[in-house]
């Protein structure tokens, strides 16, 4: 039951089970690693990683080094391989092979002094991401086809994984995919002894030619549609739900909340909800994002701090009753598109001053 007076993140270890299992039936012969950047995407980096552990991931990517590191502190004495997006900044060889975490080189400046750092090592393993066509991270085709040209070039530097990102993969008929495809496969070419990751999870969806070694999964982890639309196959792993602190009865002409919000042109009931945007829901989604109570999803009619009102409709419900703003009911993708934003962010944004409970062991 829901406590009385506060918004309540219950995030479902056996959901995420669940989807890491339904990655890998789509993407069968490719290793699923776990993209736990950003603390699990707001859901708890450590509880969320030895549980996908358990399930059978060896290999896990954050972005910044010092995710890495408290990864590598929650994962304790398990065997993993964590990647770091950034990759080798200026003097922070020390501090990755202290948590042993493996960089992705991105740029030639961060080839060169890798290749200094394994020379004094003897030795370094990296991951080498390559820019495909999205212009945000990797080194170009050639810059790499130079790194690899020379025999002997690389030095003591062990090129573990050639990998590159997808610009478009939520839209499967996008032709930058195959475009990316195409340039991604000279790529991988260049380094034969490697192994290939090309997709996240979207790009896990596009068919066999895109699945490669190993498949970087997020946001389908954590129940977010390939397509950026809900997936039925997918399960919620986040919940996020609040108590009703009020009932009230709005009169034809009444305003809700600030501004020019919300005017009831009929009589009305409406609830008063224990939560709002500093609870992570969205105010974008306020007038255009749903909340499941009593029995049906219902109008979000404003969004303000600390407290949302939801039209109650034809539905009955008493005060202290659950509203599930976020769940297997109010779908992820539903709400982020309501918010105008991507999956992602909604839940980055969940914030820490609702209760978290887990559900589903982290160690079954
Ligand atoms: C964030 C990220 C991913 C995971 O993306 P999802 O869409 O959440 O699956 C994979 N690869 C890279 C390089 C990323 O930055």
């Amino acid at each position: 039951m829901i406590s009385p007076d506060r918004a309540r993140l219950t995030i479902d270890l056996d959901a995420l089970a669940h989807n890491r299992a339904v990655l890998a039936a789509e993407a069968p012969g490719a290793e699923i690693a776990a993209v736990v950047k950003s603390d699990g995407y707001g859901l708890g980096a450590g509880p969320i990683s030895r549980r996908l552990h358990a399930e059978g991931a060896r290999s896990f990517f954050v972005a910044r080094m010092s995710e890495g590191e408290a990864l590598r502190a929650e994962l304790g004495g398990r065997d993993a391989a964590i990647y770091v997006l950034d990759g080798l900044l200026p003097g922070a060889a020390g501090r990755l092979a202290a948590a042993r975490l493996t960089p992705v080189i991105g740029n030639l400046p961060q080839a060169n002094a890798a290749i200094a750092v394994a020379a004094a090592h003897g030795g370094l393993d990296v991951a080498l991401q390559v820019d495909t066509g999205m212009n945000r991270q990797g080194m170009p085709l050639a810059e790499a086809a130079a790194l690899a040209g020379p025999p002997g070039g690389l030095g003591a530097l062990r090129v573990r994984l050639i990998m590159s990102h997808l610009g478009s993969a939520t839209e499967p008929s996008e032709p930058r995919n195959r475009q990316q495809l195409e340039v991604f496969r000279q790529a991988r070419a260049l380094f034969p002894q490697s192994r290939a990751s090309l997709s996240a999870s979207a790009g896990a969806f596009l068919g066999p030619d895109y699945r490669f070694d190993l498949i970087r999964a997020g946001i389908s982890l954590y129940g977010g549609g390939p397509e950026e639309r809900p997936d039925p196959r997918l399960r919620a792993v986040a919940t996020l739900a609040a108590p009703i602190l009020d009932i009230r009865n709005l009169r034809p002409g009444d305003r809700v909340g600030y501004g020019a919000g919300f005017t009831a042109s009929q009589p009305m009931r409406v609830a008063v909800v224990a939560a709002g945007y500093s609870d992570g829901v969205i105010r974008a989604a306020m007038g255009r994002g749903q909340a499941w109570v009593a029995g049906a999803l219902r109008p979000l009619l404003a969004v303000t701090m600390d407290l949302l009102v939801v039209d109650l409709e034809q539905g009955e419900a008493a005060i202290g009753d659950p509203v599930e703003l976020l769940g297997p009911h109010a779908l992820l993708d539903d709400l982020a598109t309501a918010a105008g934003t991507v999956a992602h962010e909604v839940l980055v944004r969940l914030s820490g001053r609702a209760e978290r409970i887990y559900q589903g062991a982290d160690r079954p």
